[in-house]
């Protein structure tokens, strides 16, 4: 009998060499394994053409005919073989260089064959070399299909033979031999209720499909048991933590926020702003504690809402927090927030990671007594020491460069968890969202303040650097300000990227002192230098900012309003997009111009392209994530996704996605801890698959 735990070696076809490949070429042990080594096209071989339609401009053809004439032709190592296939309407001719003795001894002259593969001509005669031979009654198995199945497979695989025919034999033999059905890792009345085609038929027929109808069912079914799976975890999370924790209620809207909105506010809040605070109002007053994204493209003004919400929290006793990935975004939020409070009487702390052991120890007590109302910081935060009065709401500012294990943290700051805001950096697709932040309620700022003039992006070339000075020096004289980033520190073993150091030299020579004044800003230098150079550029004493990407989160000089990005085809999506987002913060025209070399990848010309064309965050987000696949895209590596996404595609199957939440979400409103004997499989299949099983089939 066949089990599906066995040793592949055993399975018929494939022996201890193979089985050897297998292991180190795909990861594949086990019949389940090859089970789960989905095809990743068809050949579609429900068409077949009479000879007389055959002409050499078409690509693979599907004809049937008798073979017969044998000839042996040519001499020594020049070899090769020809036959004659005719079908009554014609004839064509088959060649074959290789494998000539194989072919005579295997095929039958007078016999009807099925023949495939791409037709040439050669003089008057079109011919087919080397193709693909079937017997019509190997064609009509339980196993075989007019869709033919292609695997991936390595260079290692194909040297070896071990073509995808070899693979539909194999796989065809394990159900060949199989005594019963796969069983079933859905509850029936999800399957019924959703029309989905049984697990056994679906894992056959993404094999065999019969036909393209059933195939499209095979695959829709088992992107469904992904997507839900993936989607009853999270959402059986939050569900817990919904029922397992309260929230700290803050039910009243006081003095901090009344005062800071009628007196301090600097500008109208947008639309967009506003809608979010009053989402979140609620949220925060359900008793329920909340945890939610708050989404918004660069410039939609995070911070201020972040403020209001903090504010919200004072209000009702408690201190609140905002964690920075960065010292200088720290201390600019800090700055900030103290000039937009000025005179509120608020006590707002800085904590990161230069601050003296002496300020620490005087911190501390303070937030221990209450007397610190907000405090502001990197992830200095989370150390055991510091503890807090009673820690009433958390905002974590560009949430990707934090760990969720980080995020987790901040949690147990106090005896019930506070509430948790995470902002982004820029906007996540929705997919995304729903299954790497899929724990959290979303909010989104989808409005940038008024006034704001897109930013042009241009794309141009290092050999036109002389241009792109000309520019800055003109923009310089209109009193504006310029970064330039570069992506490395140091040259690294890689040369044709511009460093740092060397543009500096090529910079501070184009732009000599005392006319102009440059600042400087990398990782390696100290906190204290890099404050000290942040703090000339924001105050305008230096014009150009030259930097690597330490500058790309959060920080915020309305006045500078060219972006100048080097060997920008080094950069991903999101992060030009982080970066151009520097700029166009103030009411001037601003500018990102693009610096690459000529030769670029087509994934490079198609960020370039997406840049130039597009200022929306959202859209970038899309594309990024099409390009890179969502195992890629930034924040998303210690997602909460626990498994590999073996079919579907996040760029893709938004509507799967949705359809799979609601059914997860109505599966846990009414059956919260999958107690219920109906749940019983759900339950065991997501524990399989949290304990780390290799996958989400029940078979073992
Ligand atoms: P981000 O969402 O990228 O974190 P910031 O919070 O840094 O954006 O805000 C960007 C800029 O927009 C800041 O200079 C901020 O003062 C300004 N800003 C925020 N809200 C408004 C508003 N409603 N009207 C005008 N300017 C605003
Ligand atoms: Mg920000």
């Amino acid at each position: 009998m066949q089990e599906l735990g066995n040793n592949i070696q055993f399975l018929k076809g494939v022996g201890p060499k193979r089985a050897e490949l297998l292991n180190k070429e795909l990861n594949i042990f086990t019949a389940e394994d090859l089970l789960f080594h989905f095809p990743f096209r068809y050949i579609d071989r429900t068409r077949f053409y009479k000879l007389s339609e055959v002409s050499e401009n078409m690509p693979n053809i599907q004809v049937k005919g008798v073979i017969s004439d044998f000839r042996t032709k040519g001499s020594g190592r020049k070899t090769y073989l020809t036959a004659q296939l005719t079908d009554g309407t014609g004839s064509l001719e088959l060649i074959w260089f290789k494998g000539v003795k194989w072919i005579k001894e295997s095929l039958v002259s007078g016999k009807e064959y099925i023949v495939f593969g791409k037709p040439a001509r050669y003089g008057r005669k079109i011919n087919i070399a080397h193709p693909e031979i079937d017997k019509p009654e190997d064609f009509n198995k339980k196993t075989s299909s007019a869709l033919q199945a292609v695997y991936s497979s390595t260079e290692k695989l194909a040297k070896k033979n071990i073509t995808s025919k070899v693979f539909r034999k194999i796989i065809a033999g394990i159900f060949e031999n199989l005594e019963n059905p796969i069983p079933e890792t859905l509850p029936a009345y999800l399957v019924k209720k959703y029309n989905l085609l049984p697990f056994h038929e679906a894992i056959v027929n993404i094999h065999f499909p019969k036909n393209p109808e059933i195939l499209q069912r095979a695959i829709y079914r088992l992107k469904f048991e992904e997507l839900f799976y993936i989607r009853l975890n999270i959402l059986k999370r939050k569900f817990g933590r919904k029922l397992k924790y309260k929230g700290y209620v803050f039910s009243e809207v006081g003095r901090n926020f009344n005062s800071f909105y009628k007196e301090k506010l600097p500008f109208e809040l947008t639309g967009a702003q506003k809608r979010v605070i009053k989402e979140i109002r609620k949220d925060f007053a359900s008793g329920k504690q909340s945890n939610r994204l708050l989404q918004g493209d660069v410039g939609s003004g995070k911070t201020l809402v972040a403020l209001m919400l903090m504010l919200i929290a004072l209000d009702n006793g408690f201190q609140a927090s905002m964690m920075a990935p960065t010292e200088i975004l720290a201390r600019q939020h800090y700055k900030t927030l103290k000039k937009l409070t000025e005179g509120m009487g608020l006590n707002i702390a800085l904590l990161i990671g230069s601050t003296k052991q002496s300020e620490r120890k005087i911190m501390h007590k303070e937030l221990q007594t209450g007397e610190i109302d907000i405090l502001i910081g990197t992830h200095a935060l989370i150390e055991d020491t510091v503890i807090f009065k009673n820690l009433g709401l958390v905002v974590i500012d560009e949430q990707h460069r934090f760990g969720v294990a980080q995020r987790a943290k901040m949690w147990k700051k106090n005896t019930r968890p506070p509430h948790v805001i995470v902002m982004t950096a820029t906007p996540i697709p929705r997919t995304l969202s729903m299954t790497v932040y899929g724990d959290l309620d979303v909010s989104v700022i989808d409005e940038l303040p008024p006034g704001r003039k897109p930013v042009k992006t241009l794309h141009s070339y290092d050999a036109k650097r002389l241009q792109v000075f000309k520019f800055i020096e003109e923009q310089i004289e209109a009193g504006r300000q310029v970064y330039i980033v570069y992506p490395l520190i140091t040259e690294s073993e890689n040369f044709e990227y511009k460093d740092l150091e060397d543009g500096l030299e090529s910079i501070s020579r184009a732009f000599p002192p005392p006319k102009y004044a440059l600042s400087v800003l990398h990782g390696k230098m100290k906190p204290e230098e890099k404050e000290k150079s942040m703090q000339l550029f924001a105050k305008g004493i230096t014009q150009i900012m030259i930097a690597t990407t330490v500058i790309e989160v959060g920080v915020d000089v309305p006045n500078a309003s060219v972006m100048i990005i080097e060997s920008a085809e080094r950069f991903g999506l999101s992060q030009l997009h982080q970066l151009r987002g520097r700029v166009g913060r103030g009411a001037e025209q601003s500018y990102c111009i693009l610096m690459t070399s000529y030769k670029l990848s087509s994934d490079a010309k198609t960020r370039i392209r997406t840049m130039v064309e597009s200022n929306d965050g959202f859209k970038i987000a899309e594309v990024d994530l099409k390009l890179r696949g969502p195992g890629d895209t930034e924040g998303t590596r210690q997602s909460g996704i626990p498994f590999e996404l073996k079919l579907s595609d996040l760029s893709k199957d938004y509507k799967i996605l949705e359809t799979v939440s609601i059914a997860a979400e109505n599966i846990l409103s009414d059956d919260p801890e999958l107690k219920k004997d109906e749940n019983s499989i759900l339950r065991r299949q997501l524990g399989r698959l949290m304990s780390g099983h290799k996958r989400w089939g029940a078979i073992s």
